[in-house]
């Protein structure tokens, strides 16, 4: 086994501030740190400079091309590669990478999706560098490539990516974050950053196996398969030693993440027999959204390479744990203070309430936006399913934090309960205790001792989309606090009643109970907190007139955008489902009817020779399993003819894309659960061997 020290190869792939630094004459990189610090935009003459410097580096690490890199609104990370060669006159070539070939890149977007934002004839797209996001080297079998991080835009300036809104709600947030800190008298915080760790779930099986399932392949999850006799029952999984195979492939994983700059920490089995996780330590937003792409890449890569496949869909298996993404945001200024810390003194607490009460409101009053960005048609068959976060978006706060927050609902600021010790301050607010946030699993919201944790995310999706939300949600809190406070002279007898305002208005949204259990679902609805079950549904939320107003007061996202972005989904919707449902109706046909067509006249033949034998030998159970499967597999039939019918008409639909998401979530989602069903039993009653394609059991243990 050769060892690994991780300082030496943490970042080596990266054009990290240290290369920076060594590479970049003085000037330079001082120009460059203080756009990528302050969001300046890059002069010309830097950029030339710096990819010069870029390209030597790369190519001494053995580059021959370079791409940008960039995340089109299907969720993936596109690249287009070119070599950095010129030719020369005399019939050579050199080595070649301008300033302008850095920042700014002209790529075809007509192949990506943009929801009607784009003409038709007008189908060019920019992709613009990102340097607040480091440069990369992506080494694979094809070679080494520089990866430049970019934003991908139309040729008329509309976002076509999740990078641009993501960057734009980080300058909203900062800005109203700023003017907050700016009336608590703090006149050093120049930038507020929003921190995030996201937590990667995802499932490892055999890759043999894999290619064997058609809907694997196709769609991500499994469309058939029965129950197996053991599934996540014994609960001796989470946690437990890992599998040889399965710890390799993690070494690997690491070590080629760490390359990266990706700081991947933790790793462990989750719930569900061959679940894992994945955390790295959190970053700032943007780069902590690109490394979490990177992680989905490499592991599917690096799964490859070890005869496994990694499947990063919501709910690849019925009936165990599906995965997600544990969002874990918080907020820090530029020198380093967690605002979602609470504090030493009553001055640091009184901060630390304002922002935890900013966001209160903002996921109180946006709930159904912060639903909408988990939406994705994988997470439709997780949330509210085992073990995953219920469709209702609440917060849990923990007991200790709720009382403090009644407390100063009801005005009472200063006592003693149950032995803990409260202060009263100058401002009249009772110290905070650090770590006191019980463990609650079940709640899509938590907050977590100094940061909140949004576990709705799908484990697909990039982190971008529940981002922006919070941020911009978050952002406009802020702004409200910020708007009231400048009006009066006393900041801190208004804070106190800007503070009981929020929990008198916005306390329904806090729920520290079992967010899994039947009478939440009920006291939700007492509450009016809406149970938001499908992406169609979901999606709504993108165009209301309030989410117009908020997105564009703040400059994250237009209507058109808005626009284009909730068309995509739900385009994404009708084409995945669609898709599920040929890829159910093709494996009815050519594998499973053959298959008990097969299996049935073998027992009939076998059954035709045990009469022949005369011998009087009791058959009649068999006989009659024999029919209840011909039975079974006519019924079954019939609901494939009955998918195959219903998706034709899907198509008639067109014209009204809601109308056909309806479709394909109401009738067409339904015709496949009904098939199902009847395939399912199907397996259970034949023969193994015969059986065409491999059992949950097989997926799930046989690694
Ligand atoms: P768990 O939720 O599994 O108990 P931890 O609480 O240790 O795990 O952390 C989960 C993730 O939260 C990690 O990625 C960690 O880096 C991240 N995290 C910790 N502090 C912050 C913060 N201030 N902002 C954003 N993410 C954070
Ligand atoms: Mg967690």
């Amino acid at each position: 086994m050769t060892r690994v020290k991780v300082s030496e190869i943490f970042g080596t792939n990266v054009f990290n501030d240290a290369v920076m630094r060594e590479r970049l004459p003085r000037p330079i990189y001082k120009a460059l740190k203080k756009t990528i610090d302050e969001g300046l935009a890059l002069e010309r003459e830097v950029a030339e400079v710096v990819a010069a410097a870029m390209k030597d580096w790369a190519i001494e690490k053995g580059a021959t091309h370079f791409t940008h890199w960039f995340q089109p609104m299907n969720g993936i990370t596109a690249e287009k590669h070119e070599a950095f060669i010129s030719p020369t006159e005399d019939g050579r070539v050199i080595t070649e990478f301008s300033g302008k070939e850095l920042i700014k890149g002209e790529s075809d977007a007509s192949s990506f999706p943009s929801g009607g934002l784009r003409a038709t004839f007008e189908a060019r797209g920019y992709t613009v560098w990102d340097c607040t996001s480091p440069a990369f080297l992506k080494e694979d079998a094809s070679g080494v490539t520089l990866c430049i991080p970019t934003a991908f835009c139309s040729y008329t300036g509309e976002a076509l990516d999740k990078k641009t809104p993501l960057l734009r709600s980080m300058e909203a947030l900062s800005n109203q974050a700023v003017r907050v800190l700016r009336l608590f008298g703090n006149s050093e915080v120049k930038r507020v950053i929003p921190t995030v760790g996201p937590e990667q779930e995802y499932f490892l099986i055999d890759r043999e196996l894999f290619l064997k399932r058609k809907d694997l392949v196709y769609t991500g999850r499994t469309l058939f398969g029965a129950k197996p006799p053991k599934g996540q029952e014994l609960e001796d999984h989470y946690f437990g030693s890992l599998k040889e195979r399965v710890s390799a492939f993690m070494k690997e994983l690491d070590i080629e993440l760490w390359k990266l700059g990706v700081s991947a920490k933790t790793k462990h089995n989750e719930v569900a027999p061959a679940q894992h996780e994945l955390a790295p330590i959190f970053t700032n937003v943007n780069i902590a959204t690109d490394h979490n792409q990177l992680i989905m890449d490499t592991m599917k890569k690096v799964a490859n390479r070890h005869g496994l496949a990694c499947l990063l869909h919501e709910k690849p298996f019925a009936g165990v744990n599906g995965s997600g993404k544990h969002n874990n945001w918080s907020l820090s200024t530029d020198n380093g203070q967690n605002l979602l810390e609470p504090g030493k003194t009553p001055h640091e607490n009184i901060q630390f309430l304002v922002f935890l009460c900013a966001v209160i409101k903002a996921i109180d009053i946006y709930s159904d936006l912060l639903r909408a960005s988990a939406a994705n048609p994988g997470n439709d068959h997780r949330l509210g399913g085992n073990e995953a976060p219920p469709s209702i978006i609440s917060i849990f706060l923990g007991e200790h934090l709720t009382n403090i927050l009644e407390r100063i609902e009801n005005g009472v600021t200063s006592e003693r309960q149950r032995g803990e010790k409260l202060y009263s301050g100058v401002s009249t607010l009772p110290l905070l205790r650090k770590d006191d946030t019980d463990r609650n699993r079940t709640s899509p919201f938590a907050f977590t001792g100094n940061k909140f944790e949004f576990r709705m995310v799908p484990s697909s999706s990039s982190v971008s989309d529940a981002n922006v939300v919070l941020n911009t949600i978050v952002a406009d809190s802020l702004k409200e606090i910020a708007d009231r406070l400048e009006t009066v002279n006393d900041v801190h007898e208004e804070i106190k009643w800007i503070l009981k305002d929020i929990i008198s208005n916005h306390k329904r949204i806090i729920f520290n109970g079992d967010g899994y259990s039947k009478e939440w679902l009920s006291e939700a609805e007492k509450r009016g907190l809406r149970n938001i079950k499908s992406t169609v549904e979901a999606v709504e939320a993108y165009i209301t007139k309030e989410a117009v107003e908020l997105f564009s007061k703040h400059n994250v996202l237009s209507e058109q955008e808005l626009r284009s972005r909730y068309e995509i989904a739900l385009e994404t919707y009708i084409k995945r489902t669609n898709i599920e449902a040929l890829t159910m109706i093709e494996m009815s046909n050519k594998q499973i009817i053959p298959a008990v067509i097969k299996y049935m006249n073998e027992v009939a033949t076998s059954l035709n020779q045990i009469k022949a034998t005369n011998l009087n030998i009791q058959i009649t159970e068999i006989e009659k399993l024999v029919i209840e499967i011909s039975e079974t597999l006519n019924t079954f039939k019939i609901k494939v003819l009955e998918l195959e019918s219903l998706t034709q008409s899907a198509q008639k639909l067109k014209e009204n894309i809601k109308e056909q998401a309806r479709y394909y979530r109401d009738v067409i989602c339904k015709s496949m659960e009904e098939l199902r069903l009847y395939g399912d039993k199907l397996e259970n009653m034949v023969d193994s061997k015969i059986w065409p394609i491999p059992t949950y059991g097989e997926l799930m243990f046989f690694i």
